[in-house]
């Protein structure tokens, strides 16, 4: 099973990856890591992109799209397939690599998009406070720490991140409403995405994620 996963900033796409890699055996990979492991190891693809990245420039998307199945196709253990994660980030992208991976086992089969509302998502961003003595991560709504501001663990100081701010969360929900959202809407249209209602608990949704992934 091939899975893109997606979700705005704070959908906890990132705690559910885990959890659906391990339950269904699959590669989880996030486009990041690509990126990364491409540079350090000054690949031809990694050594274009760094060529942009460099100049501040964004990556152009024929490059991550090749990195992205190169990537795949070389996977030494290809497990029950894998679970992309931040790609693909533009439309563009989509088509692209529906193009490349037309009638191979590397082409995608389900989208699965973590809905939350953008009033949750700000409340989980903005209220985030963390201890950056025993990394302990509480949130002012709803698991605030017995006294403001100090870690119940450890008794250390609690610090926001500095992007755990409106402002910045807002231009992070912008650029997922301009580029991200026409890729689902461009995957619905072909009956492939299943949306998960994500403003529950984390153990309330899983369930409903499980047997959504079995029943394709
Ligand atoms: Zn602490």
């Amino acid at each position: 099973m091939n899975i893109f996963i997606m979700g705005a900033p704070g959908s906890g796409k990132g705690t559910f990856s885990s959890r659906i890699k391990e339950e269904f055996n699959l590669n989880h990979i996030s486009t990041g890591d690509i990126f990364r492991e491409n540079i350090a190891n000054e690949t031809e693809l990694g050594l274009q992109a760094k060529s942009y990245t460099e100049k501040g420039l964004l990556v152009p998307d024929e490059i991550t799209n090749n990195m992205v199945k190169e990537y795949l196709s070389h996977l030494a253990d290809k497990k029950n397939g894998y679970l992309l994660d931040g790609y693909p980030r533009t439309l563009d992208q989509a088509k692209a690599f529906e193009e490349m991976t037309k009638g191979t086992d590397l082409a995608v089969e389900k989208i699965v998009v973590m809905d939350v509302p953008f009033d949750e998502l700000t409340r989980r961003i903005t209220g985030r406070r963390l201890c950056k003595k025993c990394g302990a991560i509480f949130n002012i709504y709803s698991k605030p720490p017995k006294t403001e501001g100090v870690c119940d663990e450890c008794g250390s100081a609690l610090t926001q991140r500095k992007d755990d701010n409106e402002e910045s969360l807002k231009v992070r929900l912008d650029e997922y409403a301009k580029n991200t959202e026409p890729v689902i809407a461009y995957y619905e249209e072909k009956g492939m995405v299943s949306r998960i209602d994500a403003s529950k608990a984390i153990d309330a949704i899983w369930p409903e994620l499980k047997e959504t992934l079995k029943n394709k």
